[in-house]
């Protein structure tokens, strides 16, 4: 069970505290408060009983008053004169009779007020009560006291009671705060190992802690860290082994072609040529590659702090169509556009005429059994919409999902013989989704692919935010 989880970590901190109190009352302040309750308990007792004795005092009845006080020296009646010397005393042990009376609150007495006071003693209570009476013209002084064992257990037991409890309600604070720090312990153990762990490199995904204390957040984080790192990892190496094995293939046929020029002494020159044109065909896939990667590379950097501004979509397409129109034409296609003005997205000029410019290259080179392309750029209702279409083979409806991902070609053979390298798409792929956008691949009917790019749309902007009137 963990304690630390925040509002459970509240929640003990307050019971904590509350119990603190409870032990602070039980062991502080109740037994003095009950030691006073009991004390002044016995104030109209006393009153009382004084008066049930005064009456016969002052009718002169003192030997039968006296011989009236039980013999168990619970209660002691002294009285004494005006010059204070005990005439009556009742106490079998300690008889003072004779003596002065020598006690505070005579005086208080004698002004006719009743005296009262109590204390504890050894195992007792003991209570006190003063009064004067008059006999006989004679001023008199009663004191009565009386001595109760049955209270001061009472008050006794009660203080023990008090005092266990107190102790015990310690107990549980201290308990949970023992349980707080071993779990504490042990998240912060757990956390510094998987810290070590990620530090050697030796950290596997899927460990996080699974508490809901900060410390579990902590773990989270550092899990999903972990695991987003093992996985740019995996694809790092899948990165550099792919693009490794499209480098080696180019130039395992120079050094091929190259070596058989070398080693045949009597080639013929139109041979030397044909070999040197296939040299340089190679060394020509072998830049694109190298393009390619660079520009993955500089839109894999650029995804994060790409500069996006508001950009009329129909200027980057009618700048692109009219680069590749040449290509259309060299391909026995048409290129036909339909673009509409004003088609504004917050994107990067860069960004989206890569994206126009592959998807359209791609369309004249793989749709060559057509007669035309077609480009469409349109906005409806918050989103922009670019579509392009041919007329060619398609794509078979297993790689569709496949096609953006880095080297991917659907036919090897046939993609580089167009030129081809596998990354034209993911290129596409990673630069819309930097301008927030979507990007699909379809099948058209009967036959053609159809790539559907969709931004979001935004407001044209005013004269202040391009610098030109709106
Ligand atoms: P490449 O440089 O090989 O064209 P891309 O990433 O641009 O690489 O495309 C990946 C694969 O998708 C291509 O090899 C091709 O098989 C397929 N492809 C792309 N565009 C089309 C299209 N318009 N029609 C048919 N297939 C296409």
């Amino acid at each position: 069970m963990r304690f630390f989880s925040r509002y459970t970590f509240r929640f003990s901190l307050c019971l904590v505290l509350v119990t603190l109190m409870f032990v602070l009352i039980c062991t502080c302040l109740i037994p003095p408060v009950l030691k006073n309750a009991l004390l002044e308990s016995k104030r109209n007792f006393m009153l009382q009983s004084s008066e049930f004795v005064l009456t016969p005092l002052e009718n002169g009845h003192f030997n039968s008053v006296m011989a009236s006080v039980p013999k168990d020296n619970a209660m002691r009646l002294i009285i004494a004169d005006s010059r204070l010397t005990v005439i009556h005393d009742s106490a079998t042990q300690g008889n003072i009779k004779g003596k002065y009376l020598v006690l505070p609150g005579v005086d208080k007495a004698f002004s006719g007020e009743a005296y009262y006071n109590a204390y504890s003693e050894k195992n007792d209570f003991v209570y006190n009560m003063l009064r004067s009476f008059t006999f006989d013209g004679n001023d008199y002084v009663l004191f009565m006291r009386y001595t109760d064992g049955d209270s001061a257990q009472l008050f006794k037991t009660c203080k023990q009671v008090c005092i266990f409890s107190g102790i015990l309600l310690l107990l549980v604070p201290v308990a949970l705060l023992i349980a707080q720090i071993v779990s504490f312990n042990k998240s912060i153990t757990n956390l510094s190992n998987s810290i070590t762990h990620l530090t050697t490199g030796k950290y596997v995904p899927g460990q996080a802690d699974t508490a809901s204390d900060e410390i579990a957040d902590i773990s989270r984080h550092l899990d999903e860290f972990a695991a987003h790192q093992a996985k740019t990892e995996e694809l790092r190496r899948t990165f550099v082994s792919d693009a490794s094995h499209e480098l080696k293939t180019p130039l395992a046929a120079v050094k091929l072609l190259s070596d058989t020029i070398l080693l045949t002494p009597k080639m013929s020159h139109e041979d030397v040529r044909e070999f040197l044109t296939d040299i340089s065909n190679e060394i020509d896939r072998l830049t694109r590659i190298c393009t390619r990667l660079l520009q993955i590379t500089k839109f894999d950097a650029f995804s994060d702090k790409a500069d996006l501004v508001p950009l009329d979509l129909a200027t980057v397409a009618e700048n692109v169509s009219r680069m590749l129109s040449k290509s259309a034409t060299a391909a026995g296609l048409d290129l036909r556009c339909e673009i509409q003005d004003g088609c504004y997205v917050s994107a990067n000029y860069d960004l989206v005429f890569q994206v126009f410019y592959n998807l359209i290259e791609n369309a004249i080179k793989y749709g060559a059994d057509g007669n035309e392309v077609r480009i469409f750029l349109y906005q409806k209702d918050s989103s922009v919409i670019f579509i392009v279409d041919d007329d060619g083979a398609g794509i078979p409806e297993n790689d569709l999902k496949r096609i953006f991902d880095r080297f991917y070609r659907v036919d090897k053979a046939r993609s580089r013989a167009t030129g081809g390298t596998g990354l034209g798409l993911s290129i596409v792929a990673t630069a819309v989704a930097t301008c927030r956008g979507t990007v699909e691949a379809q099948n058209r009917s009967p036959h053609g692919a159809r790539f559907i790019v969709r931004f979001p749309s935004c407001p044209k902007p005013t004269a202040n935010e391009d610098g030109e009137p709106s």
